[in-house]
């Protein structure tokens, strides 16, 4: 185990992105029967599957970068700025959302004082109708 342990203090940083956390993934090869392969935890390039940890590890050491890590390095690259703006949008919408809801807020405060206007005009009129009936009755009772 010891021996291990030093083995993989000796990792090499990633040939892709430059992390320094290589760890170890293990690989079912057949039932009950794992292979050992080493990958990056930034960008997730790794190794073939070997049959001893230290092959896995000098497997590690010994890669070079390819067309297919630089393809994920690039992605990886995307996928960040992806997460900004995404980050940006939703810091865009919350804010938005936030001026919608006070929006909402004057709304029904305005749609509140519509609807106390138009019971006042209502009150305003039956009173002025009221004046007319009883004006009208006393000219008719007249
Ligand atoms: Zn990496």
């Amino acid at each position: 185990m010891a021996k291990n342990e030093s083995l993989s203090d000796k990792l090499k940083p990633c040939p892709f992105c430059g992390g320094e956390e290589i760890l170890q993934g293990l690989s079912e090869v057949e039932e009950g029967r794992y292979w050992y392969y080493r990958y990056c935890l930034a960008c997730h390039s790794k190794t073939n599957s070997q049959v001893t940890k230290a092959k896995a590890i000098k497997a590690w050491n010994t890669r070079q970068p390819d067309l297919e890590a630089e393809t994920t390095k690039i992605a990886c690259d995307m996928l960040g700025e992806a997460n900004k703006c995404f980050e940006t949008a939703s810091e865009q919408l919350s804010g938005a959302l936030q001026d919608y809801s006070e929006v909402q807020a004057k709304l029904e405060q305005a749609d509140a004082e519509i609807k106390r206007l138009k019971e006042f005009e209502k009150a305003v009129k039956a009173r002025h109708n009221g004046k007319e009936k009883i004006m009208a009755s006393k000219f008719t009772s007249n």
